[in-house]
């Protein structure tokens, strides 16, 4: 039969019976898998340590029959990002990265910016620790990535120039709004100088997490416009929220008005 070999992110697993493990994984070119690790608990020589969330491997499988779980043969360690385990806010927000992921991606999407993406988050969370600006920069690129980016510099209706300095966004109208178009309901109040970072952000690239510097009025309006943006598409709230907010809340309140 014939067999994977990829580098890959374990995602979450979930302990199986006496001695196995269901594993979800990320893998460039392949997407998203879930992977049944026979033995995984007691098979040193064949799993080692290497099957834990957050963790970069190599693993070595073989395809699923009919559309179920691939086997998982073999996995090498690459880095078990022990930092990130010691930092409450980097576990919080490593675990809220892949489920944001899972939420917003099929099975077998095969999105490798995806996967920089979160590699490279993962690296930063393990070396830094947990921030709401690394909370933010994920999810802004992640909704890039997924296509989910509301209309940011223009009028999300007319598609008109923005006058400033004030814009109102609204998520479930396409983003911003000019005055003329926005209408009764609900919407948050942004300044055109956040609009414009945030832009910015998205046009640099997907792995600089470290140099990226907003202001504290910027972070927290950012922190709005997509937390209405992710209530638009998620179907339901995710469970990793809770424990995020919780040891990582946001830099302001995120109501919206
Ligand atoms: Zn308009």
């Amino acid at each position: 039969m014939r067999e994977f070999r990829s580098e890959a992110i374990v995602l979450r697993h979930l302990d199986y019976g006496e001695a196995d493990r269901i594993v979800t994984f990320f893998a460039p070119g392949h997407g998203r898998l879930r992977g049944f690790a026979r033995a995984a608990r007691k098979s040193r020589r064949r799993f080692a340590a290497s099957l834990e969330p957050f963790a970069s491997v190599i693993l070595h499988w073989s395809p699923a029959r009919s559309g179920g779980l691939v086997t998982l043969k073999e996995a090498e360690l690459i880095d078990l990002r022990v930092g990130l385990r010691a930092d409450l806010p980097a576990i919080a927000l490593a675990g809220y990265a892949c489920e944001l992921i899972e939420a917003l991606f099929a099975e077998e999407e095969a999105q490798d910016q995806v996967y920089e993406l979160l590699r490279t988050l993962l690296d930063h969370l393990s070396s830094r620790g947990g921030t709401p600006l690394a909370r933010l920069l994920f999810e802004l690129r992640l909704l890039n990535l997924s296509g989910y980016i509301p209309h940011l510099l223009h009028c999300a209706s007319c598609f008109g120039g923005l006058p400033g300095p004030e814009v109102r966004f609204a998520a479930e109208k396409g983003g911003s709004l000019c005055p003329a178009c926005v209408g009764k309901g609900r919407s948050v109040a942004v300044s055109l100088l956040t609009v414009g970072s945030i832009s910015r952000i998205l046009r640099g690239p997907l792995s600089i997490f470290a140099e990226i510097r907003l202001s504290p009025r910027t972070l927290a309006e950012g922190e709005r416009l997509v937390a209405d943006t992710l209530r638009c598409h998620l179907s339901r709230p995710l469970r990793s929220t809770g424990f995020l907010d919780q040891v990582l809340p946001f830099s302001a309140s995120g109501e919206v008005v």
